[in-house]
């Protein structure tokens, strides 16, 4: 097993922060400039996909590597 990112602690997982810009620049936040959903890798596991609000840029969390294989998305389709 991988570390993927997520760390239990007392209070539940804890995440690290998303990044702040899509690669276009635009800025990544809750609402309309942003939307999170899970990618199931056979690799990793999971990997939270941030997809920009603004283009078609997809960032994933932790980053997608040549191991990465998605099976499955949850959430809307990047
Ligand atoms: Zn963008
Ligand atoms: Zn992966």
């Amino acid at each position: 097993m991988t570390d993927h990112g997520l760390r239990r602690t007392r209070l539940g997982w804890a995440e690290p922060p998303p990044p702040p810009q899509c690669v276009n620049g635009h800025p990544l936040r809750g609402g309309n400039g942003m939307v999170v959903g899970i990618a199931h890798c056979a690799h990793c596991g999971l990997h939270r996909a941030i997809s920009c609000g603004f283009c078609d840029a997809v960032i994933y969390r932790p980053p997608r590597t040549e191991q990465c294989s998605f099976v499955a998305m949850d959430g809307r389709r990047g």
